[in-house]
C-alpha cells in the first residue's frame, strides 16, 4: 500500500490538530473505519469508543438507519440556503425538537457547532433586552467550572483558571463568574449576585446537572431548579447549554426535565445528528422571540451562517431522533439507566486507588477525577497511550478519566473499557 503511506507521510506535516503541542505529541493514530462502537486503525487494530467521538456517536457509528436517511437526502436536495428558503428536513426537525423539548421551547435557529449555537444564545438574550428597552442588560453569569466553547464570546464564559482559553483572558469581555449554588450559602451568594448585578445581567447561562469539558463536575436537580427560580425572581434569562448533556446522555432526553426546569433558550449540538454531521440548534421560548416582533428591522435577529439548517445534516437529525422513539425499538434511555448502572458497579474500585480523588457517574457518564499531589502533573500522554494499548479509546484531559459511551454499547464491552481504567489507574498508583 505505497499509496497509503504517501498520502499519510505527505499528508501529516500539513494538518494542524486541536488541543496539541504539535512539537511533542505522539503521531495521531490513523483510522481507516467506524462500525457501531469500533474505531478501526491502520494497522488493524480495533479500538472500543469509550466516548463516543466527542460525546456525538449515541446510536454507535453508521447506524443504518441514519446512513439510509442521509442517501436519500444526498441525492435529493444536498444543501440550500436557508434565508428565504426553507426545506423539509429542517422544518420537520424543528417541529420535533420544539414537541420534545419541556415547555413552550419552539422557535429553533440552526448553526453548525455548539460553540455558535451558543454565540446565538448570547445574542438573542441581549437583544431580547435591547427590544424591550433594557439595552443596559448586557452582561452573563456563567458558573466556575463552565465551559461554552472555544470562539471568542464562549471563552469569556470558560472557567478562567482551570479552563483552556487563560492566554487570552485580557482580550475577553468580562463577564460575571458565579459558584453553583449547591448548598445554603452559595445560595444567597448567588442570589446577593443577582441582585446586586441583575441590572446589567442579561443571562445567566449553565450546563444543566453535568459540567463537561470544564471537569465532568455535577450538581443536583435542586440546584439547577434553584438557578432557575432566581433568574426568575431577578428578571435574567436562563440559557441551559445541554450540547453535551441533551439527547439522553444524562438519564432524560433533557437534564433540565429532572428538575422540571424550562430555561428561555436552550442549545443542542453534539448528539443531536447521532454524531455523523455537524448541526446545532438554539431554541427560544415563546416570549423570547416575541420581543423579536415589532415594524422596526433593527429589531430581528441578526445572525445566519452560511451553512445553517444544511439537509443533510437536517435528515439525520431527524433519523437520529427517530432512533429515541419506541417505535424504533430501540430504547435509548433504558439503555443509558443500564450503563449508569454498569459504571456506578464498575468504576467504584477506582476511588480507593493512590492517585484517585473522586468517582462520579451521571446518566451514561462516568468520571474518575485524578489527584496529582504525589506526583505533580498528570500523564495524560502516558495514560492516553495505555487505553490504545489496552484496546480502547479514551481521552482523559485536565484531572479527569472519563466514559460517554454510545448508548448501543454491550455489557461486554462496557466491562472492558471500565477494566481499562481500572488497569491503566492501578498501574498508575504504583508509580505515586
Ligand atoms: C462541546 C461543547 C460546546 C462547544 O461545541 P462545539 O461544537 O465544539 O463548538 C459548548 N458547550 C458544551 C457544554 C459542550 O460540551
Amino acid at each position: 500500500m505505497s499509496d497509503a503511506r504517501d498520502w499519510l507521510t505527505e499528508g501529516l506535516p500539513h494538518i494542524w490538530l486541536p488541543y496539541t503541542q504539535m512539537a511533542t505529541a505522539s503521531p495521531p493514530l490513523l483510522v481507516t473505519a467506524t462500525q457501531g462502537t469500533r474505531i478501526r486503525l491502520g494497522d488493524g487494530r480495533e479500538l472500543i469508543d469509550g466516548i463516543s467521538s466527542w460525546w456525538t456517536a449515541c446510536h454507535g457509528y453508521n447506524h443504518p438507519h441514519i446512513r439510509a436517511a442521509v442517501e436519500r437526502q444526498l441525492a435529493s436536495l444536498p444543501h440550500v440556503m436557508f434565508a428565504g428558503l426553507v426545506h423539509e428536513p429542517a422544518l420537520r426537525l424543528a417541529t420535533r425538537l420544539a414537541a420534545l423539548l419541556p415547555g413552550d421551547l419552539e422557535r429553533v435557529f440552526f448553526t453548525e457547532s455548539g460553540s455558535v449555537a451558543v454565540e446565538v444564545a448570547l445574542k438573542m438574550a441581549i437583544q431580547y433586552w435591547r427590544n424591550k428597552g433594557q439595552a443596559e442588560k448586557q452582561r452573563i453569569v456563567y458558573f466556575r467550572h463552565a465551559y461554552h466553547g472555544d470562539t471568542f464570546a464562549t471563552m469569556a464564559l470558560c472557567d478562567p483558571e482551570e479552563g483552556m482559553h487563560t492566554l487570552f483572558a485580557g482580550t475577553l469581555p468580562d463577564q460575571i463568574m458565579a459558584e453553583l449554588p449547591t448548598d445554603e450559602n452559595l445560595r444567597r451568594a448567588f442570589d446577593l449576585l443577582l441582585a446586586t448585578h441583575g441590572e446589567r445581567v442579561a443571562a445567566v447561562i449553565v450546563e444543566p446537572l453535568v459540567q463537561g469539558a470544564g471537569g465532568m463536575k455535577m450538581h443536583d436537580a435542586q440546584t439547577l431548579a434553584f438557578i432557575a427560580e432566581a433568574c426568575r425572581r431577578h428578571q435574567v434569562l436562563l440559557i441551559a447549554d445541554e450540547i453535551m448533556t441533551g439527547f439522553g446522555r444524562s438519564g432524560r432526553m433533557f437534564a433540565c426535565e429532572e428538575a422540571a426546569v424550562v430555561p428561555d433558550i436552550i442549545c443542542l449540538s453534539k448528539a443531536l445528528t447521532g454524531g455523523t454531521l455537524p448541526l446545532a440548534a438554539t431554541v427560544a421560548r415563546r416570549h423570547v422571540f416575541a420581543a423579536f416582533l415589532a415594524d422596526d428591522p433593527a429589531a430581528a435577529l441578526m445572525h445566519g451562517p452560511t451553512y445553517m439548517a444544511n439537509p443533510l445534516a437536517c435528515a439525520a437529525a431527524n433519523a437520529s431522533l427517530d432512533l429515541f422513539e419506541p417505535s424504533h425499538n430501540s430504547p435509548c434511555l433504558a439503555q443509558v439507566a443500564a450503563i449508569e448502572a454498569q459504571l456506578r458497579a464498575e468504576l467504584e474500585a477506582c476511588r480507593d486507588l493512590a492517585g484517585v480523588a473522586d468517582v462520579r457517574v451521571k446518566g451514561a457518564i462516568g468520571a474518575v477525577e485524578l489527584s496529582c499531589q504525589a506526583g505533580g502533573a498528570i500523564d495524560l500522554h502516558a495514560l492516553r497511550s495505555r487505553f490504545s494499548e489496552l484496546g480502547v479509546w479514551l481521552r482523559p484531559f485536565g484531572n479527569v478519566v472519563y466514559l460517554m459511551p454510545p448508548f448501543v454499547i454491550s455489557t461486554g464491552e462496557l466491562g472492558i473499557l471500565t477494566a481499562a481504567v481500572r488497569t491503566a489507574l492501578t498501574e498508575r498508583a504504583r508509580t505515586l
